[in-house]
């Protein structure tokens, strides 16, 4: 247990004491520890509550071609939809009256959506909604573009890395994409003074303790104030179809062991956790978590947006099944309050 104790003091490692910390992921007394710190940690920073994001997924078109994604170019099954700006507001009024102080706008990398276009859409959310703030997860753009819209007033983005081996990386995306471009993103969103989310999937084809162990060193050094990882599951039509999908347990034993290196982010217990398991977003706070992101897409648009098989999008994990959410938290002993939720930084 030296390694957990040595986490638990230092806040961080070096890269071959991750992977002796990773291999502590079925060891029950070792995922307790890291919990119960993990939470420790997350109630200095943030309290017993849980912030609410509304998640609008308004373009499933999308100019890459990732192997695990569900919405990648290529695959033409997907029947394809864009939001106009008057849907994204609607979208937002609604998740307005249900306490959201948060909108992420999601979506593929959809060219038709130009800095124009995207900056007279973020400049009408902020208009309309002052008191909130907006997240953007469109991609990669160009350190000009990112610029126009934090102008425009976009608050936040978030960009998962995915990996932070390059031939791993190699392995999840088509040779036109790369490790080395991501990053370059992610430290420009920085510097543009983003609140920045990175990110990875859990059991992704081709994960390795190593390359876990790279994620997590990569975390420590990019320092962002948001992390998105959720476990891997294979969607029909994609490259990956019959890999199988990651581990619930791992998820959460990383949950736990990220508010550790990073004890103020902004951490959500994801929908892909929700969807392999069906307490898995309360597991998720139960090991350091503080955020969930309720679906707030169009509900005759969600089905089309799927990323993996069997996304949940129509129960609580919906934004009409707040209340029901809301209870959910209360049950263990949390709240999920009506607040923007910015870093506390
Ligand atoms: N196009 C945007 C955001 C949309 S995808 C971008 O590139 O950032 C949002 C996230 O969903 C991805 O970063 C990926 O980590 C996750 N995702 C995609 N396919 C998935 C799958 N099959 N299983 C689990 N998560 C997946």
């Amino acid at each position: 247990m030296d390694v957990i104790n040595k986490l638990i003091r230092d806040g961080q490692l070096a890269r071959e004491e991750y992977i002796e910390l990773l291999e502590y992921a079925k060891d029950k007394a070792a995922v307790e520890r890291l919990k119960e710190e993990a939470v420790r940690l997350k109630e200095q920073y943030y309290g017993r509550q849980v912030y609410l994001r509304g998640l609008i997924e308004f373009t499933n078109y999308c100019r890459n071609n990732c192997y695990y994604c569900g919405i990648r170019g290529e695959n033409t099954k997907v029947q394809r939809y864009r939001l106009t700006k008057e849907e994204i507001l609607s979208c937002c009024e609604e998740g307005y009256g249900l306490g959201f102080r948060t909108f992420v706008l999601q979506g593929g990398e959809d060219p038709y959506y130009t800095d124009e276009r995207m900056e007279e859409i973020v400049r009408a959310v902020k208009a309309a909604y002052p008191d909130c703030a907006l997240t953007l997860s469109i991609g990669e753009k160009s350190y000009e573009s990112y610029r126009r819209l934090r102008l425009a007033g976009a608050d936040r983005y978030l960009l998962r890395h995915e990996t932070a081996n390059e031939e791993h990386y190699r392995r999840l995306h088509p040779q036109s994409m790369s490790l080395v471009a991501r990053k370059r993103c992610l430290y420009d969103l920085k510097s543009l003074g983003y609140q920045v989310g990175a990110g990875f999937m859990v059991g992704s084809p081709g994960q390795t303790l190593e390359t876990l162990a790279e994620d997590l060193e990569f975390l420590k050094e990019l320092n962002p104030e948001m992390v998105g990882i959720g476990p891997f599951i294979p969607h029909h039509d994609t490259v990956f179809a019959d890999e199988p999908a990651g581990s619930v347990e791992l998820t959460l034993f990383l949950l736990s062991v990220i508010r550790i290196l990073l004890p103020k982010v902004l951490l959500p217990a994801t929908t892909a956790l929700g969807t392999l398991d069906e307490n898995g977003r309360e597991k998720g706070l139960l090991a350091g978590a503080n955020v969930v992101m309720p679906n707030l897409s169009p509900k005759g648009r969600r089905k089309q947006y799927e990323l993996y098989d069997n996304k949940i999008c129509t129960g609580e994990e919906a934004a009409e099944g707040i209340a029901v959410l809301s209870r959910r938290i209360e049950e263990i002993g949390w709240t999920a309050v009506s607040a923007r939720g910015d870093y506390c930084g």
